[in-house]
């Protein structure tokens, strides 16, 4: 396995810092909450780090706090504020570490073992000054070495940091931070490979607390792990991912209890980044245009169980492949349902939607709603790409302004975490890449949404449930240029990110002017204030009413085998429709569609996918305790 990677003496090489005659590799670990919840786990893991130091291996060990002590944190804060001062929240939360790291290094020191524990100030994590959701800038190697040198494990402080020279402001990276702090370490030090070790055996197709016979896999690409991370799969933290990718970092997810291999992390050779700016350099890695596309639209459709199951069931059956699927909200009681394929299958595409809307003919009100097919050919779509647009909302509000200040207009939108794409005129398609390409200061790249799939990847690699999102819908929201960079600037000001946003087809007229409803999905917690703040705001800028629902799951799959395959889309549905659970919402990328469906039913969602497209395996996992 390890062969695949960076040649472990050459990076130690580059490293320059490493004494090369005294180890065999460098290796940092990483031990998650649960793995240190006891004084009889820390001991085993000090019995796992001296085993890996006594093997020949240079071993940094990054720790979480016990078990859930940051929880119990969080909630001793509640009880005093409803909304605690955020450098006093970092000033108690990372306190959880410290503990840990000084166990830890006792343990090893009572085996025997030179160990040192040091928090994250005083490595050097240098981050942002932004409390409770810091960035890393960079990180001092000088400390570390120098201990590594001297034959001593180094136990670091996870999910700390502490703001540059000036500040000195002790800060967190945001929840689950620990695995960002390992990987930023690891590419930091040029590790031969980063560990981390966790409560189950690796990564699974789907979360095995939720789904039994979840299987463990052996290998995913880091762009899968990517999607399937900010879709909810907590087993790595997206951060970590996102550094793993850019710097080239090999990555393992093991157990803590075994010495089972785990599921190796896959990521392309590394590009040669600065260390510099670690987590903050370029947002966007590409942007990517295809004008080879078309759109069609089903307006009015009823919204009940079943309809896009029969709808893209039937688009399937015709082998034709769609690309982008968007299904916005309902009003009343109908929804539309848009997807884009390439300019030749449209007219195939078109007579399956044209055959299949009069059974779709919404029964409650068969005369005043028909569902009514709508083609438009002379679409471009235009998408931004790179992890780094991760949790930062400034990013797609800044492709949205510049598309405005180009005088585009926006058709669809529709987006993943690391990436997202706007349908908008053909004629328009030169002027709106040459605005990106200079905005974000990168060169322009052909489409990579080639209609091969990538050799050996399975279709569906696996699948997530999101629980933590809510819905917000503003009706009739003007249809011109602009619109949507106003609403996502508003949204980046208040550091809300939006996860899931569509645009709906239907365009109304009222008091003279097109209208649009849009809709988009945040974290549960922003919700009501993001409600409040949109609603001030609403008549002023003369859009409808805003509309909130946080009974709602998200659930989705993904898989880079995907890519120009037809029938993926019909199969998820389908299973959906089996077990009468309704679609409210769906967007797709590539390697990714996603159905937003009730709370109540999100687990069994789960579930019907997960079996209908046979990752179930014989076994079953039970999480430990
Ligand atoms: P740690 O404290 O070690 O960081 P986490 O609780 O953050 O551990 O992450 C591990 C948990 O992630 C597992 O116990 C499991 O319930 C959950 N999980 C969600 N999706 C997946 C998946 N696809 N594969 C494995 N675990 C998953
Ligand atoms: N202790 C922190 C948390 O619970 C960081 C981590 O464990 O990754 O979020
Ligand atoms: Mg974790």
């Amino acid at each position: 396995m390890l062969a695949q990677f960076p040649d472990p003496a050459e990076a130690l090489i580059k490293a320059g810092t490493i004494d090369l005659t005294k180890v065999m590799a460098l290796i940092v670990q990483k031990y998650g909450g649960t793995s240190v919840g006891s004084v009889e786990r820390i001991q085993a893991v000090a019995q796992r780090v001296y085993k890996t130091f006594k093997a020949g291996n240079s071993v940094v060990v990054v720790v979480s706090a016990m078990g859930k002590t940051t929880d119990g944190l969080v909630k001793l804060a509640n009880e005093i504020s409803t909304n605690p001062n955020r450098r006093e929240m970092d000033m108690l939360l990372s306190t959880g570490e410290q503990v840990t790291i000084a166990l830890l290094s006792m343990a090893l020191q009572e085996l025997g073992q030179p160990a040192i524990s040091m928090t994250g100030a005083q490595v050097g994590i240098v981050t942002e000054a932004e409390h409770t959701r810091a960035r890393i800038l960079h990180i001092e190697t000088d400390r570390l070495s120098r201990h590594i040198n001297q034959g001593k494990v180094v136990v670091v402080a996870g999910f700390q940091g502490i703001s540059s020279a000036g500040e000195m402001e002790i800060t967190t990276l945001g929840r689950g931070g620990s695995d960002t702090s390992a990987v930023a370490l690891a590419a930091a030090l040029r590790a031969n490979f980063c560990e981390i070790y966790t409560d189950v055996p690796g990564i699974l197709t789907t979360d095995p607390r939720l789904v039994p016979e979840a299987q463990l896999m052996d290998e995913i690409t880091c762009n899968e792990m990517l999607e399937l991370a900010s879709l909810g799969a907590k087993v790595l933290h997206p951060r970590a991912v996102e550094i793993a990718r850019n710097y080239g970092v090999p990555l393992v997810v093991r157990s803590s209890w075994t010495d089972a291999p785990g599921t190796w992390v896959i990521s392309p050779q590394p590009q040669g980044r600065s260390l510099i700016n670690l987590e903050i350099a370029r947002p966007v890695d590409h942007v990517e245009f295809d004008t080879d596309q078309a759109k069609v639209a089903l307006l009015r459709v009823p919204d009940k169980p079943g309809v896009a199951a029969r709808l893209f069931g039937e688009i399937a059956r015709q082998q034709v492949d769609v690309d982008l699927i968007i299904q916005s909200i309902h009003e009343g009681n109908s929804n539309d349902i848009a997807f884009t394929v390439t300019t030749p299958i449209l007219k195939r595409a078109e007579a399956v939607a044209a055959a299949i809307a009069p059974a779709l003919r919404n029964q409650s009100h068969p005369k005043l709603e028909e569902a009514e097919v709508m083609v438009e050919q002379n679409i471009a779509k235009i998408s931004i790409a790179g992890a780094g647009m991760i949790g930062r909302p400034g990013v797609a509000a800044k492709m949205f302004a510049t598309l405005a200040a180009a005088k585009v207009n926006i058709q669809m939108i529709s987006t993943s975490e690391v990436k997202v794409s706007c349908v908008v005129d053909a004629t328009e398609c030169d002027r709106a890449v040459a605005a990106l390409c200079t905005a974000f200061e990168i060169e322009v790249r052909e489409s990579l949404c080639t209609n091969s799939p990538l050799p050996n990847t399975p279709l569906v690699r696996g699948v997530a449930l999101d629980i933590n999102q809510a819905r917000l819908a503003i009706r009739q929201v003007p249809d011109r240029p602009g619109m949507a960079a106003r609403l996502f600037g508003l949204l980046a000001q208040n550091n809300i990110s939006v996860d899931m946003i569509i645009q709906s087809q239907r365009c109304r007229v009222i008091d003279g002017i097109p209208r649009r409803d849009i809709a988009f999905t945040v974290c549960q917690v922003d919700g009501e204030s993001t409600k409040e703040m949109l609603t001030q705001v609403a008549a002023e800028l003369g859009w409808g009413e805003v509309v909130l629902d946080s009974a709602i799951a998200k659930v989705s799959i993904v898989g880079a085998g995907m890519i120009g395959q037809p029938g993926v889309a019909a199969k998820m549905f389908e299973a959906l429709a089996q077990h009468q659970i309704n679609i409210q919402m769906i967007a797709t990328s590539e390697i990714k569609i996603s159905c937003v469906v009730s709370q109540e039913q999100g687990v069994q969602a789960l579930q019907a996918i997960h079996a209908a497209f046979d990752l179930a395996g014989s076994e079953k996992f039970v999480v430990p305790a």
